[in-house]
C-alpha cells in the first residue's frame, strides 16, 4: 500500500530506528538528519516517516505530507541560522537519486554555484 514501509528502504530502517543517524528534527510525520557524506556545512536530509519513492510520488499521494517536509526543511535551515540555503530533491538515477525514499537534502552555509552539476 501507498506509504508502507519497504523491508528493504535504508530510510525506512532510520525512520524504524533499526540504523543510526544524526538525527536533528523529528515530528509526528517527518524525520531530519544529518547526510553521512557532507557537501555543505549543514547538510540535512528531511524524510517522511512514510514510504514514497521520491518527490513526485510523495507529492501526488499525500500533498499535506509533502508540505510538512518543505516546513521541516525551513525549521532546520531556521536552526542552523542559515541566510540562504538550497533545496534539494534528486528525482531518478538520472539526477543523481540514490536512495528511492522521498529525501529533500537541506545545503547551506557556503556559497553555490548555479547551475549545479
Ligand atoms: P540521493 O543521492 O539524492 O538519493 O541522496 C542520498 C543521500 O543519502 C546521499 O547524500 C548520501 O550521502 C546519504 N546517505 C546514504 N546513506 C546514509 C545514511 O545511512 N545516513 C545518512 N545519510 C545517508
Amino acid at each position: 500500500m501507498a506509504g508502507e514501509p519497504k523491508d528493504d528502504c535504508l530510510f525506512c530502517k532510520i525512520v524504524e530506528g533499526h540504523v543510526p543517524a544524526t538525527i536533528v528534527r523529528e515530528t509526528d510525520t517527518t524525520v531530519a538528519f544529518r547526510d553521512i557524506n557532507p557537501q555543505a556545512p549543514t547538510h540535512v536530509l528531511v524524510i517522511p516517516k512514510a514510504h514514497y519513492k521520491d518527490a513526485a510520488a510523495l507529492a501526488t499521494a499525500d500533498p499535506a505530507l509533502a508540505a510538512d517536509l518543505l516546513r521541516e526543511a525551513q525549521a532546520v535551515a531556521d536552526e542552523d541560522k542559515l541566510e540562504s540555503y538550497r533545496i534539494v530533491f534528486n528525482t531518478g538515477a538520472g539526477a543523481g537519486q540514490t536512495v528511492f525514499h522521498t529525501h529533500a537534502h537541506v545545503l547551506g552555509g557556503r556559497g553555490m554555484q548555479w547551475p549545479p552539476g
